[in-house]
């Protein structure tokens, strides 16, 4: 379904998608003069090619005061689509592998062989509410959908190769590219060794705090597991500590680490009967950065 309306896109609506790509930061809804401008469109064409791909419900559009656009989450994840095809990273799209609230996942083709391509369908405000709340009110929401995108792909990035999470391959737009994992959700597995695969996560958990990243959003639903390992997938709400300058901001990273890990303690309680006392572990990963 996706490469059907991908494939019906032509280099105009791309050209004029670029100009509203180019320009969402500053816009909520990039206005027609902006658009000719930055795609080298004449006006009263990319007042038709805007209106075309409102129907194909691609664009979103602004009638009153003046004529603007802005990206469905469909027309974001397409562009996003065409960004890794025109550099040739991405060369066939697969299938869907899932969609549900947070993101669209699909099979593709790439540069490195077969791999993942995830659609950011929500954006994360930053936990550092206080000090961004200003320049979200004015923002389009899939301008959020790209920061989630970015900052998945960065924490993918400074982990990888040091804890075990999928190679991050690329990130355009919305969509993040990375590696396969073939494996199932820690939740659909019936462990033999829990003891040992929470401790490893634990570990696991324990090196990231040191890497300065919490995965924010840690649970039986985002661990994969098969008979050669353990990975941690989802990072769009991970937290830098790099990026911390406040106390306070501290504080909440420390916060969302100790929830991370009561999850995990909780889930294994309920599920193996394993008692471990999550503030004593709660403790010792802090200890360690
Ligand atoms: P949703 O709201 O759709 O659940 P999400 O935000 O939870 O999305 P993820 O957890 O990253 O997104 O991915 C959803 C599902 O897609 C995962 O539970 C997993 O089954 C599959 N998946 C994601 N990334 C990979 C990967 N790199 N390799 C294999 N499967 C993956
Ligand atoms: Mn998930």
């Amino acid at each position: 379904m996706l490469a059907e309306k991908f494939r019906k896109i032509r280099g105009l609506s791309w050209r004029v998608m670029d100009g509203i790509f180019k320009n969402m930061w500053d816009y909520k809804f990039v206005p027609v003069e902006i658009i000719a401008r930055d795609s080298g469109v004449e006006e009263h064409k990319v007042e038709k090619v805007l209106k075309s791909l409102s129907d194909e419900k691609l664009i979103e559009l602004k009638q009153t005061e003046y004529l603007g656009g802005a990206f469905t989450f469909l027309g974001l994840s397409l562009y996003s689509l065409n960004r890794f095809v025109r550099r040739n990273v991405v060369t066939m799209l697969g299938e869907k592998m899932g969609e549900g609230k947070e993101s669209m996942i699909y099979n593709c083709m790439s540069e490195w062989g077969e791999a993942v391509l995830k659609f950011h369908k929500v954006g994360y405000p930053s936990f550092k509410k206080v000090r961004e709340k200003r320049d979200y009110g004015d923002l389009h929401y899939t301008v959020l959908m790209v920061r989630s995108a970015k900052n998945e792909f960065n924490a993918l990035k400074k982990l990888y190769g040091k804890v075990s999470v999928p190679k991050p391959y690329g990130w355009e737009g919305n969509a993040v590219l990375m590696e396969l994992i073939d494996a199932k959700e820690l939740y659909k597995v019936k462990l033999e060794n829990p003891k040992d695969v929470l401790n490893y996560i634990i570990e696991e958990v324990r090196e990231m705090w040191r890497l300065g990243i919490v995965h924010g959003d840690l649970s039986q639903f985002n661990i994969l597991v098969s008979q050669d390992g353990i990975w941690f997938i989802d990072f769009p709400q991970a937290i830098n500590l790099n990026e911390i300058e406040s106390d306070e901001e501290l504080k909440m990273a420390e916060e969302i680490l100790k929830r991370d890990l009561t999850n995990l303690v909780n889930y294994f309680k309920k599920t193996y009967r394993l008692y471990v006392d999550a503030s004593v572990v709660v403790d010792e990963v802090l200890k360690s950065h």
